[in-house]
């Protein structure tokens, strides 16, 4: 007998037939002798039919009453399945964040969960009673409602396994597993069986959308085994491992990319790092996420510095830049929205040369143009026009991963 957590996104909740099926799927992981604990999103499109209806009356609302509204989908689902189970015969009791005791910090919209008790779900597993938590939503120390940022319920749920030590946290979504990058875009691109951890986590990070990134971070602290599987034909799914010496001996694992990203340029900035450190401290205070950083020396006189931020904060942060420009000592301020972030991932990097020749033989070879470049020990990312985005991707997914690319 298992302990297991099993998380359904949006469209494994999208309609009552779906919510019926995965009653069908929860019963029947109970019936094969495991202790269930289910965690769930609002049916799909809930969400954003919310975000739109505030966006009616306000552009830019309020971000604790957004919160408040927002995590109402949440609601009508959890509740929805557990009638669901009831009719089934089975014990259910749904809980939203506030009664399980999710906490979280005060950054609405985007905040970070501090601590899960375990208390009452334990209280429900002792009891035989199959919890159904709303995801995405927590409560800050004031007693706030707070939401994690779209897809949180991803790492709602791998906080509820962590905290009741769950021995697996299962993700069921409308894929079936995690692909060497988005079908959508390569029609070639295949699920792999298991990627390590450190692969999953640049991974979501550089923009695959399967998981939401903050729940790889989370399971990787907490080391809570990850699954990602089909609620549609659940088979065995991508498992997250955290083993590296059984995987598969491939250079490059996957490709990923994020239309999100955006470019904010800061140039003719005196030398001296205290202004670096002035822009970066203003982004911090304003909860800015900064990806990539590039600078330009000219002459070691001026400096021209190049960021990325995500396409939420872009407007804020060259609002804020822009007010701050003269302490900052900066002679421009400018942005690009029509960028893309596109990145290969491989444990293999490690140990193989020749990857970046590779990678950005297959951009020259399309005449692709680049903006930025990151590196770490197991990617490379670049930065490039929105519209070449796909092209990239099927290039770079020909060059490393094609069977006889
Ligand atoms: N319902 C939220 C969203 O649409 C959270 C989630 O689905 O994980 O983003
Ligand atoms: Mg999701």
């Amino acid at each position: 007998m298992a302990l297991i957590v099993q998380k359904f996104g949006g469209t494994s909740v999208g309609s009552i037939e779906r919510i019926e099926a995965v009653a069908d799927l929860v019963v029947k992981t109970r019936q094969q002798g495991h202790q269930v604990v289910v965690v769930l999103s609002a049916m799909s499109g809930e969400t954003n039919r919310l975000i739109n209806l505030a966006k009616q009356i306000d552009t830019r609302p309020s971000s604790r009453e957004l919160d408040v509204l927002i995590s109402t989908g949440e609601q009508v689902s959890v509740s929805l399945l557990a009638m669901a189970i009831i009719k089934r015969g089975h014990s259910a009791v749904s809980l939203l964040a506030d009664q399980v005791n999710i906490l979280t910090d005060n950054m609405f919209g985007k905040a970070r969960i501090a601590e899960v008790a375990a208390t009452r779900l334990k209280h429900e597993l002792e009891h035989n009673r199959i919890a159904i938590i709303a995801g995405f939503q927590g409560r800050d120390i004031e007693g706030n409602i707070t939401t994690l940022g779209r897809g949180g319920t991803d790492t709602s749920a791998v906080e509820i396994a962590a905290a009741i030590k769950a021995d697996e946290c299962q993700i069921y979504t409308d894929v079936d597993g995690v692909y060497t990058t988005d079908p959508r875009v390569e029609p070639n691109a295949r699920r792999m069986s298991q990627v390590t951890f450190a692969e999953m986590l640049e991974l979501a990070s550089l923009g695959a959308k399967v998981l939401h990134i903050r729940s790889v971070e989370a399971a990787g602290k907490h080391n809570v085994p990850l699954r990602v599987l089909s609620s549609f034909n659940p088979d065995e799914g991508t498992l997250i491992s955290f083993e590296e010496n059984d995987m598969p001996n491939k250079v490059v694992s996957g490709i990923a990319f994020n239309r999100e990203e955006c470019l904010i340029k800061v140039q003719g900035v005196p030398t001296g790092t205290q202004y670096l450190s002035k822009i970066l401290k203003l982004f911090a205070e304003n909860g800015i996420e900064i990806d990539m950083i590039n600078q330009v020396n000219h002459n070691f006189e001026k400096i021209d510095y190049a960021f990325t931020v995500h396409s939420n904060d872009y407007l804020q942060a060259l609002e804020l830049l822009s007010e701050d420009q003269a302490q900052l000592g900066a002679q421009n301020i400018s942005g690009l929205q029509a960028v893309a972030k596109v990145s290969a991932v491989g444990m293999g990097m490690k140990s193989h040369s020749g990857v970046a020749s590779l990678f950005f033989d297959a951009l020259a070879q399309e005449n692709i143009n680049v903006v930025l470049v990151s590196t770490s020990e197991i990617k490379i990312s670049v930065l490039i026009d929105e519209k070449y985005l796909e092209l990239a991707v099927r290039a770079l997914h020909k060059a490393f991963l094609t069977e006889n690319g």
